[in-house]
Order: C-alpha cells, then structure tokens, then sequence
C-alpha cells in the first residue's frame, strides 16, 4: 500500500510535468536549434570498410535527422554542410558557437581492422582506459589534410589525441547534459534497433572540443563489419538510426524543457518531498548507501546550496580527474528516488541515483537484483 503512495505521487508529478512542458510548443519561444555535422566530406572520404563509403552514409542519415527534426515545431537545424564539400574540423564547432545552438550533434561510421561492431556515442572528456583513444585518433585524422595544420592546431597533436586534454575544455561544464543526450540516443539504438551497446562513452575529439553547448558524436556502427557495415549502409539502416537519432534529440529538449519550467517554477516543495518520505514505506538494503549524483566537473567547486540551486548537503568527492557532486545518503531506496525527482525538479535533469557498498561504487542494477537485502 506504501510503496504504491509512492508510484501514485510519482505519477502525479510526471502528470503536472507533463502539461508544465506543454508550453514548449508556443511559437513565441526561441527555437530550439540543433547544429548537425556530417563527418568528412569532399577530399576525405573517411573510413571506406568493405567499399562503404563514410561521408556518404553520415551525410544521408544528417540530412534524414533534419528532415525529421524540422517536422516539429519549433526546431531550427543548422547543417555543417549539406553537400559533398571538404570543411576543416576546427570550422564545425564555430557554426554552433556562432548560432548560439542548443545542441551540436556530429555522425559518423567506425572502422578497424577486427570484426568489432556496434553503435556508440561519445561526448568530449578524458579517456582512462586508452581504449576509446584509437577512435578518437581516427577522427581526428583529416587534420593531415588541411594546409597549414600545425599552425591552426597548435599544441595538438593528432596522433596523440590526449594531447587535447592540456587545451582548455569548454565542454567541461555541459557533460552531464552531453552525457543525457549520448546515453537517450543509444538506448534507442539498442531497445528499437537491437543494435550491439558499446555504450556511451568519453574521448577526446578535435570536432568536440570547442562548442559552447552539449555536444555528442555517434559512431553508427562498423563499416568493416560484414553484416553491421551492410546495415548501416543501407537504406533501411539508413532510415533506422535516423529516426532513432531525432528521437533521442526530441526526447532530449523535453527533458530540458521540463527541468527549465520546473527549476523557475518548482511544482513540488521541499516540505512535500519530506512529506512523501515520511509516509512513504522504507525499502532499506543492508550495508548499501544510495546518493543522487547531480553533476561531475573538473571544477572544484563548493558544494553549497547557492551552487546547485539551493539543494542542501550536497558531497563533493574527487573521482579520478573530476569531481562528483551528490546529493542525498541514504540505504533507503525509495527516499532516494524521491530525492532523485526533487533534485531533477530543482534543475538538474540528467540527475541519477549511483550506489555505494563498503564505500565502493557499485552497479545499481546488481544491488537491486542482489538477494541479500
Ligand atoms: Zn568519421
């Protein structure tokens, strides 16, 4: 009985949230402008496994992402280029920059000399393991065939992605937006398309690097893989990622819209989120502790409520190179959902809830279908 006062309240703000976002299709409000980049183009063809050819594939599914995006009201697409043309990585991130867009979205297809396959999605950031470095590399690559390269990418070097680590990163502040938008997009890769996860991951891209707004890239899928490069370069796969694609950027802007309305005009208030604790049944698990992980950043900053929107005892803890921000501690699983809401209510809508055993970061997933609760 409880527990279901607790779905009833959820519900109930996921009503009211509903028609607080259904204001997103007044015409007067700013549109909301999505820049899409086709990697490659004109004399880089990017990768070409099994005869496929990259700049065409991603400039196909860019174009079908804008057509879809461009049916819904209120959306401005900004293309990097629509035609088979050779543009410079480093002119990509200032069209968004200079649009002043929402978000920056770039597609592209893999390649390696392995049968590896699968979709992933990337955002800018360091990359621990190495593994995601080659990608990177590859990506990065063209920079070769534009004049003058090592003057216009001073202290880059390509063949040493890491070496954009030591660049500033004005990406730093929009990851937890970047990372909500990569990981809707995959999900929607693998639920609907069944597609193999390699998952959202972090590398350093050139083409990432220097816009001023969440910014993603995919990597479709695998061109030297016999059946996947089939798949992505057809025209059903084609038709596939991109309506997956737009899905996950639509899905995007009404979670932002949701957590903008909300944060200047909070639905639910403190004292009722207390409320909903105290009269919600408690589902405890023994030696486990749950927070509410509202931001990560290479920022130290002060985790005092007029830093994150007037949440209270948010934690500050150093993981490997970046700070995790957390709000809410405790073994109880169902005040940590209500914490979860109320801080996407306050404005972080891309907030989740990590666990926490013996002080180790554990999957959440294996805690909530461990047994021995
Ligand atoms: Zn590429």
């Amino acid at each position: 009985m409880q527990t279901k006062r607790l779905f009833i309240f959820l519900l109930f703000l996921g009503i009211l949230g509903f028609f607080s976002f259904s204001n997103i299709n007044n015409p007067a409000q700013k549109p909301f402008i999505v820049v899409l980049d086709a990697g490659h183009g004109g004399k880089d063809p990017g990768n070409k496994g099994n005869g496929f050819i990259e700049k065409d594939i991603v400039l196909d599914v860019v174009l079908q992402v804008g057509a879809l995006l461009e049916k819904e009201p209120n959306f401005k697409v900004i293309y990097t280029r629509k035609t088979d043309v050779f543009i410079e990585l480093n002119e990509r991130g200032p069209v968004a920059n200079r649009a002043d867009a929402d978000l920056f979205v770039s597609i592209h297809c893999n390649s390696h000399n392995t049968q590896a396959y699968g979709a992933e999605t990337f955002v800018m950031g360091v990359d621990k393991s190495g593994k995601n470095l080659e990608t990177a590399k590859k990506e990065n690559e063209v920079i070769f065939l534009e004049d003058n390269y090592e003057e216009k990418y001073a202290g880059f070097n390509p063949n040493a992605p890491e070496s954009l680590i030591g660049l500033s990163l004005m990406q730093e502040e929009y990851l937890d937006q970047s990372i909500m938008l990569a990981g809707l997009i995959q999900n929607n890769f693998v639920n609907n398309l069944k597609r193999k996860d390699r998952s959202v991951k972090s590398a350093p891209f050139w083409v990432l690097h220097s816009s001023y707004m969440p910014s993603v890239l995919i990597e479709l899928g695998f061109l030297t893989h016999n059946t996947e490069g089939s798949y992505v370069n057809s025209k059903k796969g084609r038709k596939e990622m991109a309506q997956e694609i737009a899905n996950g950027i639509i899905s995007y802007r009404k979670n932002i819209a949701l957590a903008t309305n909300n944060a200047q005009n909070p639905i639910i208030t403190k004292e009722e989120i207390n409320e909903a604790i105290e009269t919600t049944e408690e589902k405890i698990y023994n030696e486990v502790v749950f927070k509410v992980q509202l931001a990560a950043s290479s920022k130290k900053l002060d985790p005092k409520p007029q830093n994150f929107k007037g949440l209270e005892d948010v934690t500050r803890n150093k993981e490997g190179n970046l700070y995790k921000y957390y709000y809410g501690d405790t073994s109880d699983y169902n005040k940590i959902q209500l914490l979860k809401t109320y801080a996407q209510e306050k404005g972080y809508p891309s907030a989740f809830v990590v666990a926490f055993k013996k002080g180790e970061k554990v999957k959440l997933s294996e805690i909530l279908t461990s047994e021995d609760q």
